[in-house]
């Protein structure tokens, strides 16, 4: 069975090493050596000044909503995965959602201007399938309304904007370490910020806001990194190179089989590409759906992602009309795509949507 992704495992010789140290210290959690090693090696990595390294991507995107001080309502993408919105609604806000643009599939910086309400307090955009989404518009605009900027990075792992970390835009930016990303530490997430006094804020908000054996400074919650998770990262950034370089051959593959057949996202051309996901449009949600059939039949799964659009879900309490993430969530197919997929299989996908095109 051939699924959209498959979470890498790296060397297990290495994992194992790692644990065989976890045993010897017993320190499990709670900021040890490997979770403080990959936090400096990520930081180097991504060229970021501050990382924080947390259990999971959507506990990111909470805790920095909290962070900021966040309240009354957020504008933000109707298309993107469900956490991006279910978290805002769970910190107790409004998501009120902006269109986004044909072309890049990102929130439209107009569409933002347009939905700005009184009690409007920050934007999170989601730089979706890892193209970056117009930081420059998006940032005059907070700052002409005084609204802060959450970047939802989730797909963003070490792209760059103009020669720079693409994760050095807003007042925070957040990734995603899901087993199924490009980089993983099995669940896990990031919170990247240039704010010196924000990331001691935001250490201290992770730990339930304990500053000493007998200290308790502020109101805080559990989100930490363990020691196991922050081992397999250590593993997976040993392999970056060469996970980039196998996504890139499968991109490369799938873009000259499938060049005039259907519609793929346009990437700004400031930003580099880190090959996350592979999705295509096509013309009509019929024409996808018989595609879909097809490599199901032939026990290939791509995804709709992201369908349905989340200004449909019924949670979503704000009502209004997104004619084009509809219309893209409708027709849209992430083709599998992870470091050893097959250029047979390739083949075989592309040569059952040329069948149906
Ligand atoms: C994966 C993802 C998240 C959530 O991350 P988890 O680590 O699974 O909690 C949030 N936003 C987007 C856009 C994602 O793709």
């Amino acid at each position: 069975m051939i699924n959209v992704t498959k979470p890498y495992l790296p060397n297990k010789a290495k994992f194992l090493e790692y644990v065989e140290q976890i045993y010897k210290t017993v320190w499990l959690t709670n900021n040890g050596p490997l979770y403080q090693e990959l936090e400096l090696r990520l930081k180097d990595y991504l060229g970021v000044r501050n990382i924080i390294l947390v259990t999971n991507g959507t506990f990111a995107l909470q805790i920095a909503y909290k962070a900021l001080g966040l309240k009354g309502s957020v504008i933000t993408s109707p298309f993107s995965f469900v956490a991006t919105s279910s978290s805002i609604i769970w910190e107790g806000m409004e998501p009120i959602f902006a269109d986004i643009s044909p072309n890049d599939w990102n929130i439209n910086p107009e569409e933002i201007e347009r939905h700005i309400r009184a009690d409007t307090s920050a934007i999170v955009p989601v730089h979706v399938f890892g193209n970056s989404c117009n930081v420059e518009a998006i940032e005059t605009i907070a700052h002409k309304k005084k609204l802060k900027i959450v970047y939802d990075a989730a797909h963003a792992f070490g792209v760059n904007y103009k020669d720079a970390s693409l994760l050095g835009y807003g007042d925070i930016s957040t990734l995603s370490f899901h087993a199924t990303k490009l980089f993983h530490t099995i669940e896990g997430g990031a919170i990247i910020t240039s704010d010196d006094e924000l990331a001691k804020k935001i250490r201290l908000m992770i730990n339930f806001g304990i500053t000493g054996p007998e200290n308790i400074e502020s109101l805080g919650i559990n989100c930490k990194m363990n020691e196991f998770q922050a081992a397999m990262g250590l593993c997976i950034l040993d392999e970056v190179d060469q996970i980039h370089k196998e996504r890139k051959r499968i991109v490369e593959y799938y873009t000259s089989e499938l060049e005039n057949l259907v519609k793929f996202q346009s990437f700004d051309i400031n930003c580099s590409r880190n090959n996350a996901y592979f999705p295509v449009l096509f013309n009509t949600e019929e024409q996808m759906k018989k595609v879909q059939v097809e490599l199901n039949n032939n026990d290939i799964f791509p995804r709709r992602y992201f369908f349905p659009s989340l200004d449909t879900l019924e949670f979503n309490v704000c009502k209004q009309s997104m004619p084009v993430s509809n219309s893209i969530a409708s027709r849209i197919l992430c083709l599998p795509i992870y470091p050893e997929l097959k250029d047979t299989i390739i083949a075989k996908i592309t040569c059952i949507i040329k069948r149906n095109c």
